[in-house]
């Protein structure tokens, strides 16, 4: 099988053969079609991320050792079958599977749930991270209940984008519905914010319009006119705001406010995760709101400690998804017809073009390698 592998950071990834692994016991093999390039495979490239005020930490030190196989967002065929698998599982060769990504300590309450993506020894194990994932053509899967079939009207290249830009779209949104749920009951209607425009946000902007309360007002925010423009003639967005570069916070904040219904925002998804971006998000909620976190861009977000108390807000993070709400959110992208974000296909042998690329912003929607 041929791979890309991270040797050193913000070094281009090393190609090299290596044998077709066998597959293991309880596990399965995919041959790999289709892998996304998560904005998070750019972060471990550098391997560095900023906590804000000067201090920043290696991932490399908690996470992995190189060399590194990145893709956790992994689509393919069943390859090959091992022997001993799980009961239930009815995987035939061939299938259109996606790969769930995580992988826990497996002794916890949480993996015990099939959720390792709230185990406290998460993401050193997970494909693409501390095992090898899709930038590869072919990936072992250790338990075959991690890899989920695909219905035949979810194709692969959208289906590998469930894996982490859905799932943890989904997780987020999860997250809050019972609280837009019950701001409905209340009040009759209730508004949502999802911040930047990038492919991520798509998932999550379709996922939510099919998910959460038919009354909620859902408003899109960005720094750029033009691919706010974009966004939203593409998703029929509800409403949106742009965030002007050298408009001061006092003023984002009132005019994305406004936006809102009842004086701001009952929940905030911050796909950033920026000082800027966290700062408005935050003041943009009402009272008894709550921001969830997902982007990991870098930084310190700062809040006023009595606000918090005072109005009952919450700040929550949230990274990708249990292996149950991707196997929900197949279900539902089946279901519903989403528009995929603007896909640029890359060949493996491109992937360091493709990886520049997206460090420097020029791909719009999501870059995705497209296997043989
Ligand atoms: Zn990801
Ligand atoms: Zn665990």
């Amino acid at each position: 099988m041929y791979r890309a592998q991270l040797v050193k950071p913000n070094e281009p990834l090393v190609f090299s053969e290596t044998a077709i692994p066998d597959a293991p016991d309880g596990g399965i093999v995919v041959k790999t079609k289709f892998t996304g390039i998560c904005a998070s495979d750019i972060m471990m490239w550098g391997d560095v991320v900023s906590l804000g005020e000067g201090v920043s930490i290696n991932l490399s030190d908690f996470f992995y050792k190189f060399p590194i196989t990145f893709g956790h967002e992994i689509a393919g065929i069943v390859y090959s079958i091992g022997k001993k698998q799980p009961a239930g599982s009815a995987l035939n060769l061939g299938d259109p599977v996606v790969v769930y990504s995580c992988r826990g300590c497996n002794t916890c309450g949480y993996c015990a749930q099939y959720a390792p993506n709230k185990c406290a020894k998460r993401l050193g194990g997970n494909y693409g991270i501390g095992t090898p994932g899709g930038y590869a053509t072919f990936v072992s899967v250790f338990n075959a209940q991690d890899v989920l079939k695909l219905p035949d009207v979810v194709p692969l290249e959208v289906g590998c984008m469930l894996g982490c830009a859905g799932l943890t779209s989904y997780g987020a949104l999860d997250s809050i519905k019972p609280l837009l749920e019950n701001i409905v009951k209340l009040e009759g209607e209730t508004s949502l914010l999802i911040t930047s425009t990038g492919g991520l946000s798509a998932w999550c902007y379709q996922i939510a319009r099919a998910f959460l309360p038919k009354k909620t007002k859902i408003v899109i925010s960005s720094t750029s006119e033009g691919r706010l423009e974009r966004f939203c003639k593409i998703h029929r967005c509800d409403d949106k705001v742009l965030w002007k570069d050298g408009a001061s916070v006092a003023d984002l904040v009132a005019l994305t406010k406004e936006k809102g219904l009842n004086g701001g925002f009952d929940a905030v998804l911050d796909m950033v995760g920026t000082p800027q971006s966290t700062n408005i998000a935050y003041q943009s909620l009402r009272p008894n709101g709550t921001m969830v976190m997902v982007g990991l861009r870098g930084g310190t977000g700062s809040y006023p400690a009595p606000d918090i108390s005072m109005w009952s807000k919450e700040i929550k993070g949230s990274l990708m998804g249990s292996r149950e709400q991707l196997k929900k959110l197949i279900t539902l992208v089946a279901e519903n017809k989403m528009t995929c974000p603007p896909i640029s296909y890359f060949k493996l042998d491109e992937i360091n073009e493709a990886l520049e690329l997206q460090k420097k912003g020029k791909i719009e929607g999501r870059a995705i390698i497209q296997f043989d």
